[in-house]
């Protein structure tokens, strides 16, 4: 057994190898897996993950100090290990070099198909990980830096809600073709992120599909789904959904017969189509919501099963009871359904997402007693107001996947905050100011022209720089000017 000393982790910060890494050449994980292990029982997941099952040899850590990165190369010729090659610290990220390149082979060994995989201690901060590549060809030239996954984006976890917006979750799907190449790898992570931009719900019939977990109190399920109608009232049916709410206020979820039951659920319809074993979705993603239940986290998102067929939008509302109770959880899953609605189109900004959600949340909201809008518009604009050290604009969110780590932290007030308000904003300068028709004809325009023209037409601006000079303009103005825009605006 290792115990990891709080002297191992502290030196980790000189520009070199981790000092403390496992690996091997075989894990019998097909797929490239890049995940961040925070705690004890997440480390005998991954290790039983990489040793058939087995939870021999594993090593105890103190995270308290400590974090571990796992890297799974998939299936592969002659990868005989993932290894880190350098950890390093620049501005508020910690930077985890690896390579996962193929030997060469010995003469006469005949090739060998590999699933390497390697794990690495790294320190607890700064928080955010990027795991980075060389990709250039010449080793002795300079190299050439991609980044194939960003972990630790707890900065991007919504306080109020604990949403997590485009649920990266990291795996890059599909393994490529036999190749070793580094950037194959990135390019599974941007054909990834392709496939996240396309639209992938539509206007149908069927409602959505709900799941509720064991035993937990129906007034929650209720509060939900009412909110989920008052969206689907005024945006149309679109889909196909499937809600999953999974909650414990009690011992609800002690019972692992339940817990299996859910993660078969989930699992029938997440997993479907997709490449991944069924038992690794059983034993992995499938747990997840109900560990967290467990833990007594909180969380709504909006997540997608993106290989069945049709693709299904997939909302979670993970311990309901804990989201501002019975009189504010409506306005939640009217955020989450929002998005539901608008990934029925081409894409469109992050800040537009969350702000176009967040915004009708509150609109809706106030319409059916669940809170009062511009109260809550008013918070927004306070709270930030009250960041002082923040840098950027919403023109620097427009895609949260893809955002550099200094502007991701700001993904609460840039994406919500301020996206709310530049929603408002934009629905001021319409030629109706009606927030149903923002809704309702504006995401029409955006299939047809692309979201900046669509933006511009709809605000009867210039060009898109206008708009975020004109919303930066409006962010100046003295809150009760900002309060009285609000008021100018129709249903
Ligand atoms: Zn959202």
């Amino acid at each position: 057994m290792f115990i990891m000393s709080i002297a191992i982790a502290s030196a980790l910060f000189q520009g070199t190898a981790p000092t403390v890494q496992w690996g091997g050449a075989n894990s019998g994980v097909n797929q490239t897996r890049i995940q961040l292990v925070t705690d004890a029982e997440m480390l005998k997941e991954v290790w039983q993950f990489t040793h058939g099952d087995s939870i021999a040899g594993l090593p105890q850590i103190n995270f308290d100090r400590c974090r571990v990165v796992l890297a799974c190369r998939g299936r592969e010729m002659n990868v005989q290990r993932v290894t880190a090659m350098e950890i390093d610290q620049v501005q508020q990220e910690t930077i985890l070099t690896i390579d996962a390149e193929q030997s060469s082979r010995v003469d006469g060994n005949p090739p060998e198909e590999t699933t390497a995989w390697g794990l690495f201690i790294i320190p607890m901060m700064p928080e955010l990980v990027r795991v980075r590549v060389d990709v250039s060809q010449d080793r002795d030239g300079e190299p050439q830096w991609e980044t194939i996954a960003i972990l630790g984006h707890d900065a991007n976890q919504r306080q109020r809600g604990g949403e997590q917006a485009g649920r990266q979750d990291s795996r890059f799907g599909e393994p490529g073709p036999r190749s070793s190449s580094h950037s194959e790898i990135s390019q599974e992570f941007e054909d990834h992120l392709e496939r996240m931009r396309r639209p992938f719900t539509k206007k149908l019939a069927q409602p959505p599909h709900y799941f509720i977990s064991h035993g937990y109190d129906e007034r929650w399920s209720r509060a939900i789904k009412l909110g989920i109608d008052v969206a689907r009232d005024y945006l149309g049916n679109h889909g196909p959904v499937q809600v999953y709410i999974v909650g414990q206020e009690d011992d609800e979820l002690s019972d692992p017969a339940h817990r299996d039951a859910i993660a078969e659920t989930f699992c029938k319809v997440h997993n479907a189509g997709s490449d991944q074993p069924m038992e690794d979705c059983l034993s992995r993603d499938g747990q997840e919501m109900t560990q967290k239940a467990i833990d007594g986290e909180t969380e709504a998102f909006m997540t997608m099963a993106m290989d069945a067929d049709p693709p299904t939008a997939e909302l979670v509302f993970i311990n309901a009871h804990t989201m501002g109770g019975e009189e504010m959880m409506p306005t939640r899953s009217i955020h989450e359904y929002t998005h539901v609605y608008q990934k029925s189109f081409e894409f469109t900004p992050t800040w537009m997402m969350e702000g176009g959600a967040e915004f009708l949340a509150c609109h809706l909201g106030e319409q059916h007693g669940w809170g009062d809008r511009d109260q809550t518009m008013e918070w927004y604009a306070r709270q930030l107001d009250q960041v002082e050290d923040l840098e950027y604009t919403i023109s620097d969110m427009e895609e949260i996947e893809t955002a550099m780590p200094d502007v991701a932290r700001w993904h609460r007030e840039l994406a919500y905050d301020a996206g709310a308000w530049a929603v408002a904003f934009a629905i001021s300068k319409s030629p109706s100011r009606s927030i149903s028709q923002y809704y309702r004809s504006f995401y029409p325009m955006v299939d047809e022209m692309g979201w900046q023209a669509a933006l511009c037409q709809y605000t009867r601006m210039d060009n898109i720089d206008s708009f975020y000079e004109g919303f930066e303009s409006l962010s100046q103005q003295p809150l009760a000017d900002r309060l009285a825009m609000l008021g100018t605006l129709k249903d």
